[in-house]
């Protein structure tokens, strides 16, 4: 964004009342991000092999199939970072974990038997840049040999450190066409900060050779909330992302819980943006972006009106799942890998999180599935109802019949006007972008204990 657009966004912001009314009460509890429901902290153990093999065997022969790959291997550990990854400094552990993958390619392929069709593969992690680029090349070699696929689309989650010439050439032959860059802040006070430094040179440079590779949809990760954050930060980090112009943007708030993410205490928490101060970020990137030319996407996600998440959320096909909010149909997603997890209709699988467990079972020829639950009829009623207020801020009625404990809890939404019930169904205001989270936390039947597993509404 160029410095006539900073200032009228300043200027906005002066002129306008605030964008959002902030009540403090409603943002005070954490709550879960729902990229599943129920969530993650609702798995238990002894979801195994036999659940794993009994969801693969019921996906139909042409049901459209995604897959998600876990390398949860790094160049350098951020501090901020909640993710199940290490460092990637030996060889040989690398490549014991890569032989394990395959493995696990094969007893997921042999299961399959031919079912399914393969329409996504996402690379995730950890950092997928962080196995040499030969190793990426037999990765995806093995996937298409492997499985049916109806010329899947490719995305790969990029580290801008360690990123190179090579890499980009091995994106495209692969013909990667989806990327998403780390980049969270370009302060380098606040990348000191927050243990991940990476010039702005390193960051446009990564731009330059993934779109010279051939990605035609880009994402950018950027934070709010960091340690010693002030908004002309923010502001200067949303100029140099949109100048970068990527396709998309998510806009995430950072989640300090060193109680949960131990590296997280070397963050200087006293440095810490209050929730006021959070809330206002939140509006200052909303009003940049939506100023400059991006549609809201969900509660934190921005695109391009030509991208096709941007497309999903205007005609009302948006989804959510753990990659977040995707224009993606498919209703069952293979993850591959240590801590990975599958979703079918009736279960959620997670792969072992321990990299050791998880070689030996792969190793043993048995699928290394370790934790999950199974979904009531019940979860897929409230999951929708979630899905849709999350999505297009509205839920149906006829999902709503009998869910009077989420219409009590909503009280305080209703009698603010954050909320509106009425014969069509649930509709959020306009004004209550930052409250979706906490309107959707109504509808969750696990909710109220263990609050702090969670990130703030905000
Ligand atoms: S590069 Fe990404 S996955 Fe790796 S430690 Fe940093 S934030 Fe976490």
């Amino acid at each position: 964004m160029n410095l006539s657009v900073r200032r009228s966004s300043a200027t906005m912001r002066a002129e306008r009342p605030p964008l959002w009314p902030y009540h403090a009460d409603l943002l005070a509890t954490s709550v879960p991000r729902y990229t599943s429901y129920p969530t993650a902290a609702e798995f238990h153990d002894g979801m195994m092999a036999a659940d794993m093999a009994e969801g693969l065997r019921s996906v139909g022969r042409a049901t459209s199939v995604s897959l998600y790959l876990h390398i949860p291997y790094c160049r350098e550990i951020c501090w901020y970072c909640g993710c199940n990854t290490g460092a990637a400094n030996r060889s040989g552990r690398l490549d014991a974990y890569l032989d394990a993958l395959h493995g696990e390619i094969d007893l997921v392929a042999a299961t399959l038997d031919g079912r399914g069709k393969i329409g996504r593969i996402a690379f995730g992690g950890g950092s997928p840049n962080a196995i040499a680029p030969d190793q990426f090349d037999a990765l995806v070699r093995h996937l298409h040999d492997a499985f049916a696929s109806s010329g899947p689309i490719l995305s790969v989650e990029v580290d801008p450190r360690g990123f190179d010439a090579e890499w980009a050439d091995t994106l495209g032959r692969n013909r990667v066409t989806r990327a998403s860059l780390g980049v969270q802040t370009f302060a380098p006070r606040l990348q000191a900060a927050i243990g991940r430094v990476q010039p702005a040179e390193l960051i446009e440079r990564s731009v330059a050779l993934l779109r010279g590779a051939g990605v035609t949809s880009l994402n950018f990760d950027l934070m709010y909330g960091l340690p010693g954050q002030g908004d002309a930060d923010l502001t200067d980090t949303l100029d140099q992302s949109i100048a970068l112009a990527p396709e998309r943007l998510a806009v995430f708030g950072y989640a300090h819980v060193p109680h949960l993410i131990p590296r997280q205490r070397r963050i200087d928490a006293r440095e810490l943006p209050d929730t006021r101060v959070r809330f206002g970020q939140a509006a200052l990137a909303y009003e940049m972006l939506t100023g400059s030319g991006y549609l809201p996407v969900g509660f934190d996600h921005f695109a391009l009106p030509s991208d096709a998440l941007a497309i999903a959320a205007t005609n009302g096909t948006l989804r959510r799942n753990f990659q977040g909010f995707t224009e993606d149909q498919a209703d069952i997603l293979i993850g591959l890998g240590a801590t990975a997890i599958s979703s079918f209709p009736d279960r959620l699988v997670q792969n072992d999180k321990n990299v050791g467990q998880y070689r030996m079972l792969v190793e043993g020829g048995v699928l290394p599935a370790r934790r999950g639950l199974y979904r009531s009829a019940e979860d897929h009623r409230r999951a929708q109802v979630i899905e849709q207020l999350l999505t297009s801020g509205h839920a149906d009625a006829a999902l709503l019949t009998g869910m009077d404990d989420a219409i009590d809890r909503l009280a305080p939404y209703l009698a603010r006007g954050l909320v509106r019930l009425d014969a069509d169904g649930l509709a959020l205001a306009q004004n209550a972008l930052p409250y979706a989270r906490s309107i959707a936390c109504a509808f969750d039947q696990y909710r109220g204990q263990a609050a702090t597993r969670f990130s703030s509404a905000v």
